[in-house]
């Protein structure tokens, strides 16, 4: 069971947590605002430094460590999603990053002084079809010069630097669609005075995604990071990373939604006796609890193959897709399990409902997870 993993995390994120109760996160929903405060006491206990290896200033653990931190988040009744960004997109400078680059940065986003929360790759005129971004870095001397759009990229407001996916040879003159993509690391400060505009998008939940105008926004050559043009291949690795993250995070939710559906069931009494009596309503929450536990292996699985340098595409899709149903299935089960009173604020339910929804469209939807399985696991002839 993934509970069993590093119980002195979890026990200590729980009590972390616990300064954060429902209460504070109703809030925050409510004014759709950034809860900084949650993200500076998560940063000062370390936890978003926990992949960062020891040699810069992190705690250098596998990223096991890191679901097992977002899970407990979530079971708590709170978000990730305010910080989880800088879990995964660390990676892409840690793995492909230069020396320099990486003793540049690294320790300070370790200690905190630097936030590396935003990642850059949708825009609207590609949606899923990443290949097709026409966000352009156009090389002037010892500088880019990006000009283009991005929409949904998260905690903007929130990072100092930003991992932005930009075409730097035009699609139609690449030798593949997946060439010609290069990786940024942009100074979200200098660039917000130098032709980059962030607008909030205010969605069903509280996630600080805003969209970006790029107009002539100089990036220095030297923020490049690996080879221009191999950035397609950099941000998959980044990606699986982040799945596996969001599936936690799914657990985490999952979790949640059956423990307040159980201690509910237990304790409403309607027709003289507890709700959670009658099969109609224990049946779902047990269906809810197996579908989680199988889910929590399949993240479990994509975990350690990550952590271990192996293959794990298919392994970090298949633990989001089913860790966001199994959510999914949660949420709706504690809903209805919970009447009328699923609807009121204060009982927290419905914010997690709407925050957990996102899943299955975010970060990779549903549909495009299983025609991975269908044409790259099972060999089935390609739709697309
Ligand atoms: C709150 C929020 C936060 C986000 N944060 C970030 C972020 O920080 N950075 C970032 O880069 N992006 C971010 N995203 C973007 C997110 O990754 C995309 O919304 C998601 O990948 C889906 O892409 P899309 O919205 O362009 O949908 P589209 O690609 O337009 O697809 C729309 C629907 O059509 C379906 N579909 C498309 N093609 C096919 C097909 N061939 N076969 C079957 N079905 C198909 C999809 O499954 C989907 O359901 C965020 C999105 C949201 C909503």
């Amino acid at each position: 069971m993934s509970d069993e993993t590093w119980p002195d995390i979890r026990e200590a994120v729980r009590k972390l947590c616990a300064n954060f109760p429902g209460a504070y996160w109703r809030e925050h929903d409510r004014a759709r605002s950034y809860p900084a405060e949650f993200v500076r006491a998560l940063g000062e206990a370390g936890y978003l430094s926990i992949l960062i290896p020891e040699e810069y200033g992190g705690a250098g653990l596998p990223l096991s460590a890191a679901t097992a931190v977002l899970e407990e988040i979530h079971r708590s009744g709170g978000n990730g999603a305010a910080c989880h960004a800088q879990m995964y997109t660390m990676g892409t400078l840690l793995k492909h990053g230069s020396a320099e680059q990486k003793a540049r940065y690294l320790p300070r986003i370790a200690r905190g002084d630097l936030r590396l929360q935003a990642f850059g790759v949708t825009e609207p005129g590609a949606g899923t079809d990443t290949t097709r971004i026409a966000t352009f870095a156009r090389r002037e001397g010892n500088r880019y010069l990006v000009s283009g759009q991005k929409i949904w990229i998260s905690r903007a407001e929130h990072s100092d630097l930003m991992i932005l996916l930009c075409r730097t040879t035009r699609r139609e003159d690449a030798a593949k669609p997946g060439e010609g993509l290069s990786v940024l690391l942009v100074d979200m400060r200098q660039a917000a005075k130098q032709g980059l505009t962030i607008r909030p998008i205010r969605t069903m939940l509280n996630h600080a995604t805003t969209e970006l105008f790029f107009d002539e926004v100089p990036v220095p050559a030297e923020n490049l990071i690996g080879e221009e043009g191999k950035g397609f291949r950099y941000i998959l690795d980044g990606m699986n990373a982040e799945r596996i993250l969001i599936a936690s995070e799914c657990i985490g939710d999952g979790r949640f939604f059956i423990d307040r559906a159980s201690a509910y069931a237990a304790s409403r009494e309607v027709f003289g006796r507890a709700i959670g009596a009658n099969q109609g309503v224990q049946f779902p929450i047990a269906r809810a609890h197996v579908q989680l536990a199988a889910a929590a292996l399949m993240v479990q699985q994509a975990a350690a193959l990550f952590a271990a340098g192996k293959p794990c595409g298919s392994e970090a899709n298949m633990a989001k897709l089913l860790a966001s149903e199994a959510s999914w299935f949660a949420a709706d089960t504690c809903l209805q399990i919970h009447g009328g009173f699923g609807f009121a604020e204060e009982y927290d339910i419905e914010r997690k409902f709407r925050e957990t929804r996102l899943y299955q469209v975010a970060p990779i939807s549903t549909n495009l997870i299983l025609s991975h399985v269908a044409t790259h696991v099972l060999g089935l002839p390609k739709s697309f």
